[in-house]
C-alpha cells in the first residue's frame, strides 16, 4: 500500500485501476481525501483506511483510470458540433437522413441546421451524399453538412440563401460541384466555396465575430458550455485547445472566473499556418502580447505550447510529403500554410522566448521540416521543452532521430484510424498503411506520445480512439496491419499522464498516485484482459475531477 496518512472522505474498492504510474501498475482500490488521491492498493488494506463518514464506491470489477487528457481538440468547435447533427459513425446514407429528418422535426422551419464531420469512406456507399439526400430529409430547412475538412455539402434551401446557381463561378481556390448533366450545382462545396455558404450561415447563427474576424467571448462562451458537459461524460477532465484566439482565451478566462471549467484546460495560441485571423500581420505580435511562455497558468487553465501548421490534410490529398496517392504518378504539389523559407525563423523566436511548439504535419516532408526547425532551435539553445508534432502520421528515420534524441513528442490520432481508415486502401500505397502513425515504431524510439481525438476532425469517444490505437482496425473493419499496435496500458498512458507531461503537469495530475489530483474516470467494464474488439464499446459510469463526482452515467 502506497498512502499519505490522512483519512479518506472517498474510497473505490474491488476495482481494476489502472494507474498510469512508472510501472503502469495495477491496483483494487484508491482512497481519496478532498482534491487529492491518498492511497493506493489493495481493497482490504484500503478499506481499512475508512471512518464512519467516508463514503464508498463498489468498482464490482470495472476498472478505473486517471481522468482522460484530451491532449489535442477543438472544443469550441465541439461545442458547434454538438449543436448540430454529429455525423461521426453513420454508415449509410439511410441512417443520415434519418438523423438528419429526426433534427428537422424538432428545429423550427427555416432555421440551418449544421452537422459535422463525415468523410465519404464511412458510408457504405462509399461516396459523398448530394443535396438531393438532405433535400429529401430536410426540405424546409437550410442544412450544411461539413466533411472532417475540406468540403461541405449544401441543401437546395441553403444553395439558395447563399445564391449560388448553375452560373455562379467558382470563387478562387474553390469548387461548386455540378452535375455534369445539368450543370446544377450538386450540393458538394470544396475549400473556398464553402465559405458561400458559410458567410450566410454565420450571420443568421451569431458566429460573424467581431469584423477581425474572432467571434465575440460570449460566442464561444455558449460553444464552451455546450461541449463541457460532453467531455466530461466521456470521463475526459484535462484538454488542450489547439489553437484560437485572444477571445478564445477571454472565454475560459471568464468561465474560469466564474466557476464553470469542468475541465483542466491547456490554451495554444495559433501562430503561423494555423491563423483564424485575416492576416498573418496579427500574428507577429502574438508573443509580446501575451507576455509570458508555456506553463503559465494555474491547474485549471494555463497556457502550453503555440499552434502551427505547415500543410493542410492526408484525405483532402494536401499533405507535403515524398510519396505518390495511389493513382497519382508522383507527389502533388500543394498549397501550405506558412511561409516553409521562414519557419526555422518563428521557431527559433518561440523556442528563445520560452514557448513550446506544437506544429500540425500531415506529410513526411512537412515532418521532417518541422522536427528540423525545433532541433536546430534546440542546439542552439538547449533548454528544457515540451515541442511537439501533431499529427505525426509518417516520420522519416532522420526525424525518429531526432525527436529521440531532444524528446520532441508525437501528438497522434487513433480516431483518425477508425472514422477515416476504412478510405486508406483507395488513398495509400500498402506500405504507407502499415506504417501510418507508427504508434510501436515511436515508443521503439522512447518518443513519448499524446493519444488524443482532435475533435471535431475525430470523434470525441476515448474509447474508439484507444480501439484503433491498440487494434489498428477502422470503424468498418479495415486493418491497418498490426506492426504497430500498442497494448491497452501503452494506450492508457498516451490518453492520460503523457497528456499531463505535455503541459508540463506530470508531478500533479496524469496518474493515480498519492499526492496527485483526484481526476478519475470508472469505466462500465473490466479493462484488464478485454478482448479487444470490446474496447470501442466501453462507456463511462463516472467521472471524478478534483475528488468531486461531476459525471455519472444515468
Ligand atoms: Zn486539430
Amino acid at each position: 500500500m502506497n498512502t499519505r496518512f490522512e483519512i479518506p472522505d472517498l474510497i473505490l474498492y474491488n476495482g481494476t485501476i489502472f494507474t498510469a504510474d512508472e510501472t503502469d501498475s495495477v491496483c483494487s482500490a484508491l482512497a481519496i481525501c478532498g482534491n487529492e488521491i491518498v492511497a493506493t492498493g489493495e481493497s482490504d488494506e484500503i478499506l481499512g483506511l475508512a471512518a464512519p463518514w467516508t463514503k464508498l464506491i463498489d468498482l464490482k470489477g470495472r476498472s478505473a483510470m486517471p481522468g482522460i487528457n484530451d491532449c489535442h481538440s477543438h472544443l469550441w468547435q465541439a461545442g458547434q458540433t454538438f449543436r448540430g447533427v454529429v455525423l461521426f459513425g453513420i454508415d449509410s446514407f439511410d441512417m443520415l437522413k434519418e438523423k438528419l429528418a429526426e433534427r428537422a422535426a424538432v428545429t423550427p422551419k427555416g432555421k440551418w441546421i449544421t452537422g459535422c464531420s463525415y468523410i465519404e469512406s464511412q458510408f457504405k456507399e462509399n461516396r459523398s451524399f448530394t443535396k438531393k439526400e438532405l433535400d429529401e430529409a430536410a426540405p424546409d430547412h437550410p442544412v450544411v453538412f461539413d466533411r472532417v475538412f475540406g468540403s461541405s455539402v449544401a441543401n437546395s434551401r441553403a444553395l439558395q440563401l447563399a445564391g449560388i446557381t448553375k452560373d455562379t463561378p467558382d470563387p478562387e481556390k474553390g469548387e461548386i460541384v455540378r452535375d455534369p448533366v445539368t450543370g446544377e450545382p450538386n450540393g458538394i462545396l470544396h475549400g473556398n466555396a464553402m465559405m458561400l455558404v458559410r458567410n450566410v450561415m454565420d450571420v443568421a447563427s451569431g458566429m460573424a465575430g467581431d469584423g477581425a474576424g474572432d467571434p465575440s467571448p460570449e460566442t464561444f462562451i455558449e460553444l464552451i458550455r455546450t461541449a463541457l458537459p460532453v467531455y466530461n461524460a466521456c470521463g475526459i477532465t484535462s484538454n488542450t485547445e489547439a489553437g484560437g484566439t485572444r477571445n478564445l482565451a477571454r472565454a475560459y478566462h471568464r468561465l474560469y472566473e466564474q466557476g464553470e471549467l469542468t475541465l483542466r484546460m491547456a490554451l495554444m495560441p495559433s501562430w503561423y499556418g494555423f491563423n483564424f485571423l485575416p492576416n498573418d500581420e496579427m500574428l507577429a505580435h502574438v508573443i509580446d502580447d501575451y507576455d509570458f511562455a508555456a506553463g503559465y497558468g494555474n491547474e485549471w487553465i494555463r497556457y502550453s505550447g503555440l499552434k502551427m501548421a505547415i500543410d493542410y490534410g492526408l484525405t483532402s490529398k494536401t499533405a507535403l510529403k515524398s510519396w505518390a496517392y495511389v493513382g497519382d504518378d508522383g507527389p502533388r504539389q500543394v498549397p501550405l500554410r506558412l511561409d516553409l523559407d521562414k519557419l526555422d525563423g518563428y521557431v527559433k523566436t518561440a523556442h528563445d522566448a520560452g514557448w513550446d511548439i506544437g506544429i500540425h504535419v500531415m506529410g513526411d516532408i512537412a515532418l521532417e521540416r518541422a522536427v528540423e526547425a525545433m532541433y536546430k532551435a534546440w542546439k542552439a539553445n538547449p533548454r528544457e521543452h515540451r515541442h511537439n508534432i501533431i499529427h505525426a502520421y509518417f516520420p522519416t528515420e532522420k526525424a525518429l532521430a531526432m525527436m529521440e534524441e531532444m524528446g520532441i513528442m508525437a501528438i497522434v490520432q487513433g480516431s483518425f484510424i477508425y472514422g477515416e481508415g476504412d478510405g486508406y486502401p483507395e488513398l495509400l500505397p500498402p506500405d504507407k498503411i502499415e506504417s501510418y502513425t507508427p504508434l510501436r515504431t515511436y515508443l521503439d524510439h522512447h518518443i513519448r506520445c499524446g493519444l488524443s481525438t482532435d475533435m471535431p476532425c475525430g470523434a470525441l469517444d476515448p474509447f474508439w480512439n484507444m480501439y484503433s490505437a491498440v487494434t489498428r482496425k477502422a470503424m468498418r473493419g479495415t486493418s491497418l496491419g498490426t506492426s504497430e499496435c500498442v497494448t491497452v496500458k501503452e494506450a492508457v498512458k498516451m490518453m492520460t499522464y503523457n497528456g499531463a507531461y505535455l503541459t508540463r503537469e506530470q508531478d500533479v495530475k496524469g496518474s493515480l498516485e498519492p499526492g496527485k489530483r483526484a481526476d478519475i474516470a470508472i469505466l462500465d467494464r473490466d479493462l484488464d484482459g478485454i478482448d479487444p474488439e470490446d474496447i470501442r464499446n466501453i462507456k463511462v459510469d463516472m467521472t471524478i475531477l478534483d475528488g468531486k463526482v461531476i459525471f455519472t452515467r444515468n
